[in-house]
């Protein structure tokens, strides 16, 4: 791995000797002849590691050093000091830094300890990725791709608590698998499987940049969707509907089948808790059951 360094000292001989080295071994380096400049420099170059000498005119390597670890953190900080000076290990340990090195020092001291802090940034890295896939397994769906129900909860308290703020217009759409039983009946649980990805899918293609979807539970989905009057809720919603029906299934390999959704719409109101909001959207689904499915209805609060 190539990194960039960024190395503050004073000594101005010093610091273009170990630039030229850093260089030789195939890293960016750069050089802040005190620490002020190098928290110019942090703001434009934003290096992986900085070498800093502790005891500098002005500020000192060690208020460096707890400024890079508050505003940078991902930034590793080196620091050197001279034999003999006041500093100790675990000064510079406290302030943040990841290691501490002795001038004078060879060059394969050095880099030694350089290739130390880079492992030490790879596994950071490596372990910050794993925490954020992680992150994003544990809200999304494994079926669909979609967040899960989880995250729908967690999802629709916080549009519940911006639209408390700001008031503006909230509305949610859950929908639901027609006959889907007997789908599963005739065609098998894995094909059924099938028609659930499809439709993850089609209500992917059919939100908007702000709308979220959600598999809710087992046959049953919903979206948020912030921003959006009951009206225009309506539109995405029937979107969804007529892209899925449009969809054709075939699980036997000769047949060809259309699978249709019931869906139910609604606006939140100031009145509505969680729990009425999501209901609301549920009996409207509902009345969709009852008129006979593939079919929209609406509901406003009472
Ligand atoms: P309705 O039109 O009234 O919604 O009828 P329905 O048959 O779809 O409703 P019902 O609630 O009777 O059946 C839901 C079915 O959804 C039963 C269950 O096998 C199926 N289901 C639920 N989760 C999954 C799943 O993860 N995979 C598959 N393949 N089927 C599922
Ligand atoms: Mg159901
Ligand atoms: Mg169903």
């Amino acid at each position: 791995m190539t990194v960039s360094i960024l190395v503050v000292d004073d000594d101005v001989a010093l610091n273009n000797t170990i630039i030229a080295f850093l260089e030789r071994s195939g890293h960016k380096a750069f050089m802040a002849i005190s620490a002020e400049k190098a928290m110019e420099e942090l703001s434009i170059s934003l290096p992986d590691i900085v070498l800093t000498d502790i005891s500098m005119a002005g500020m000192s390597g060690l208020e460096l050093t707890r400024y890079i670890k508050q505003h940078y953190p991902s930034t590793e900080v080196m620091v050197m000091t001279g034999l003999g000076q006041d500093y100790s290990y675990e000064n510079a340990i406290t302030s943040g830094a990841i290691d501490f090195i002795f001038k004078p020092f060879g060059f394969k001291e050095l880099n030694l300890r350089i290739k130390r802090v880079i492992n030490e940034i790879q596994l950071k890295r490596e372990n910050a990725r794993m925490v954020k896939h992680l992150e994003a397994l544990a809200i999304t769906d494994y079926l669909t791709g979609l967040y899960n129900s989880r995250h729908f909860h967690q999802q629709l308290e916080n549009e519940m608590e911006r639209h408390a703020r700001y008031s503006h217009p909230l509305s949610l759409l859950l929908f639901d698998i027609d006959y889907f039983k007997k789908y599963n009946d005739t065609w098998g649980h894995q094909e059924g499987d099938r028609v659930l990805t499809a439709l993850g899918g089609a209500t992917r293609d059919c939100l908007r940049s702000m709308d979220t979807a959600y598999r809710y539970g087992g046959e049953e989905f919903t979206v948020i969707l912030p921003e959006t009057t009951l009206r225009k809720a309506c539109v995405v919603g029937d979107r969804i509907r007529k892209t899925f029906a449009d969809y054709e299934f075939s699980p036997d390999g000769k047949n060809h089948i259309s699978v249709t959704i019931s869906v139910g719409v609604t606006q939140l109101s100031s009145d509505d808790t969680l729990e009425t909001f999501v209901k609301r959207a549920d009996m409207a689904m509902f009345q969709s059951k009852k008129a006979g499915r593939n079919k929209l209805t609406s509901l406003t609060a009472p």
